[in-house]
């Protein structure tokens, strides 16, 4: 029997993988250990329906292997509907590498992992995400050819996170379009969280508009970087998210809106990078909607990214990548008369639309 051999509470500590609040019904959970390079990733696999789970890889320095664990349960769902409202044939997935990337990145630990993901025969396809660079997916693209975002120069699509920026300031236009009744942003003000590989390029966009930018991050070189080459004001309050502004940008990590922060957030429209900017989204989503901030989903504005390594696979060129992304205006507003119709989340709508489209091709899959 069970309970002669073990503690009562040694069962908890087993549930918590399935039982996890984000976990979410993924198909594949794959634990990565490499005594020798140091490596210990997790590779999550939410659905494949659509196609294979195509997700970037993050290396970050997590406080626990559980917020590990929860990273790329949440980063992979969020792939699934990402891929599947911009119209992708991509299933979800995404991997974590816990490890601070400055310290403990080297190429044999990203071609050990290389390794662990050309095991899955393609059923996980990797790229970047952050603490990740273009030179890092070549050196994985060396064991596998089950990766994207590689260089131009090596037959890639380069660096998806420009495209990624443009992809996110066509939904944040989309939203001042519903907000304010024009797109226009010159004179708005908008903080931009988070100033790294997609944060820097979308200060570039709103720069060229004439908004007023206010940068904020936790590396102050970068801070006075990009300040200077854009002219952006850098913030140095003590409280963020209290902060004056017409647009929040979250383009750091997730979980921005949550319980601490949603009623001091005075902006009227919340449009960034960020994965999973929502920490709870049933809650913080209808909570924004209630104190009339208009949330443009991440899952929607940030596909930039995904649409330029999907090019990779699909061979289409910039022209078409382009394309893609600049209709991400359009399925914006979509969404917002959707929500607003249906008296729903701006977040349910587009989550609404992708899972129909997941469960139409469920069906005709099993014909
Ligand atoms: P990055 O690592 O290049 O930049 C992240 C930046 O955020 C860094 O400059 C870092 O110092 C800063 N940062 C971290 N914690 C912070 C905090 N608490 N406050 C302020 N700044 C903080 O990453 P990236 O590629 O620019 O991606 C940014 C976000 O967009 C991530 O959430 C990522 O998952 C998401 N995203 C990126 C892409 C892409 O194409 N790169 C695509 C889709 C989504």
């Amino acid at each position: 029997m069970i309970s002669d051999i073990m503690n009562p509470n040694d069962l908890v500590k087993v549930d918590p993988v399935f039982g996890q609040n984000s976990f979410d019904n993924h198909e594949q959970i794959v634990f990565c250990n490499d005594k020798d390079t140091g490596l210990k990733a997790i590779i999550g696999i939410h659905n494949t329906v659509l196609g294979p789970a195509l997700g970037g890889t993050r290396m970050w320095n997590y406080n626990s292997e559980w917020d590990a664990l929860n990273d790329v349960l949440r980063l992979s769902r969020g792939m699934t509907f990402k891929s599947a409202i911009t119209g992708l044939n991509l299933g979800g997935g995404k991997a974590v590498i816990i490890g601070d990337a400055k310290a403990q990145k080297t190429p044999e630990l990203m071609k050990r992992f290389g390794e662990f993901v050309h095991s899955l025969s393609g059923k996980y396809i990797t790229a970047e995400d952050v603490g990740m660079e273009t030179a890092d997916m070549d050196l994985v693209r060396e064991v596998t050819p089950y990766v994207t975002g590689i260089s131009e120069s090596k037959g890639g699509a380069g660096n998806p996170s420009p495209i990624t920026a443009y992809g996110v300031f066509m939904g944040m236009k989309a939203a001042a379009k519903h907000k304010y009744g024009s797109d226009v942003l010159e004179g708005k003000r908008v903080l931009v969280q988070g100033i790294g590989h997609v944060g820097e390029s979308l200060v570039e966009h709103l720069t060229h508009e004439g908004a007023n930018v206010i940068i904020a991050d936790i590396n102050e070189e970068r801070l006075y970087e990009v300040s200077k080459k854009y002219d952006a004001t850098i913030y140095t309050g003590n409280d963020i998210y209290s902060e004056d502004m017409d647009i929040y940008a979250p383009c750091a990590l997730g979980a921005t809106i949550n319980d601490d922060t949603i009623y001091k957030i005075k902006a009227d429209i919340i449009a960034g990078a960020a994965n999973n900017q929502l920490a709870k989204e049933d809650k913080h989503g209808r909570l924004l909607q209630e104190r009339g901030i208009l949330y443009a989903p991440d899952f929607l504005i940030n596909a930039g990214g995904i649409i330029n390594v999907y090019a990779e696979l699909e061979n289409y060129g910039k022209q078409e990548i382009i394309r893609k992304t600049e209709n991400i205006y359009n399925t914006t507003l979509e969404i917002f008369e959707r929500a607003y119709g249906n008296g729903i989340t701006t977040n349910d709508a587009a989550l609404a639309i992708a899972k129909e489209r997941i469960e139409t091709r469920k069906q005709e899959n099993s014909k």
